[in-house]
């Protein structure tokens, strides 16, 4: 391993989440080893600075990020995330996981992601059009329909990818669409897209529970994170006659024993920014989510959130990650010993970028297609996904995690090792 600081990482981030995830997978490359180092070596990364003018005539400044870990296998392909929680680590290990997530999914892309320090919560429809706009022009020589392609995460949506699409468009003087994904529909969006990482998440988490032999219609169902992920699978788990037992968002966390209301929770939270406050069920402490007794679990807020005591404490046969990086190493290992099946974040939330690809694809073509196509093109890459996998993982007797990672990185350092250096 190398002496920059960047490739170790503070012992909690996502980065060292990462490369602990890696380092399980290098026994299992073969010759391919190799060439490993270039997973823990992202290949570009740009730092910019956002001046603001706010709305009241100041003016602020923000840090925004864009990273291109690996582009062996194709363009960057990755999010842009708006948190006050970013960090030019945090955005390094989000990159990492777009790369192993492309190429999980088979998808000819390499991985990046992008970022901003800031609450877009705080901002009128005003600063954050400028913030995204101004953002967009910083890091505008380092993306491009053939170089690197954003799309929404945490705290950025179509509205946003709209923004940036224009904005990308103006400076280089012709309106192109391919430029991001996650597009409104009527400017070249896909049907299907705002849906699909939730549907993803619920497609391979019946395939997982049919394997285990959970029967999904009646099991008890738990969502933390109530976006655009957490409530899209707890409203699919809900329509097959799932219980979703359980609800966790920023604001609250709601538990019902005969299952939520998913519907009528959407319409509420739609209202009021936040589950806080339903009534259609009890209110529980934050921390007592992970305590109680489910089938499934889906953790589909951020990272981080399932440390070794929560994974001591949990209650359940399947985790679905619908976050990226939810699970730390070390509570990997305790679900393992426990029993707990994981999904993980590279294979379950990949709908996302899976129909942001049928997205760039469109836009290239100029030819669009039906939502249902979309949909079933999704769910049979998603079950091809995860049941080459669950194959992958029972022959090597490991994880689906390195399961997933040994498919991917095969895939990505093939790649590597064929185009060979330059110069
Ligand atoms: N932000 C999503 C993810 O983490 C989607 C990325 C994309 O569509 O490019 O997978």
């Amino acid at each position: 391993m190398s002496e920059l600081s960047y490739v170790t990482g503070d012992c909690h981030s996502a980065w060292s989440t990462y490369l602990t995830q890696v380092e399980r997978v290098l026994p299992l490359l073969g010759d391919l080893s190799r060439w490993a180092d270039t997973l823990t070596h992202p290949k570009r990364a740009l730092i910019v600075d956002i001046p603001l003018e706010m709305d009241d005539g100041s003016v602020r400044h923000f840090e925004g990020y864009r990273v291109q870990h690996n582009l062996s296998r194709g363009p960057g392909k990755g999010g842009v995330r708006f948190h006050p929680d970013v960090t030019l680590q945090e955005v390094m290990a989000l990159s990492a996981w777009m790369t192993v997530k492309c190429a999980a999914l088979n998808l000819p892309f390499g991985g990046a992601k992008g970022g901003v320090r800031v609450d877009p919560t705080t901002l009128s429809h005003k600063e954050l059009e400028r913030l995204t706009r101004r953002y967009t022009s910083e890091i505008g020589n380092m993306i491009g329909p053939q170089q690197d392609i954003p799309a929404p995460d945490v705290g950025t949506n179509a509205q946003v990818m709209a923004w940036m699409m224009d904005t990308w468009s103006m400076n280089v003087g012709a309106t192109t669409t391919g430029v991001v994904t996650g597009k409104p529909v009527h400017l070249g969006g896909s049907l299907g897209r705002v849906k699909a990482t939730g549907r993803g998440v619920f497609v391979t988490g019946c395939s997982a529970a049919t394997k285990l032999g959970i029967g999904v219609p009646g099991s008890r169902v738990a969502v933390q994170g109530f976006g655009n992920v957490g409530s899209v699978s707890a409203e699919l788990f809900h329509a097959i006659g799932a219980k979703v037992v359980a609800v966790q968002d920023h604001k609250a966390t709601l538990y019902l024993s005969s299952g939520v209301d998913i519907p009528a929770l959407q319409t509420w939270q739609q209202a009021h920014g936040s589950i806080a406050g339903f009534p259609g069920a009890d209110t529980i402490a934050d921390e007592h989510f992970w305590t109680q007794p489910y089938d499934i679990l889906v953790p589909a807020a951020l990272e981080g959130q399932i440390t070794a005591e929560r994974a001591n404490q949990l209650k359940c046969s399947l985790i679905i990650e619908g976050a990226n990086g939810p699970t730390l190493p070390e509570a990997d290992d305790i679900l393992q010993q426990r029993g707990m099946a994981v999904v993980p974040d590279v294979i379950a939330n990949a709908g996302g970028v899976t129909v942001s690809y049928f997205e760039w694809v469109q836009d290239f073509s100029s030819f669009f297609w039906s939502e249902e196509e979309i949909n079933q093109r999704l769910d049979s890459i998603m079950q091809h996904a995860i049941e080459a996998v669950w194959q992958k993982a029972e022959a090597l007797n490991v994880t689906l995690r390195t399961a997933a990672y040994a498919v991917a990185c095969e895939r990505i350092l093939l790649a590597r090792k064929d185009r060979g250096l330059y110069p």
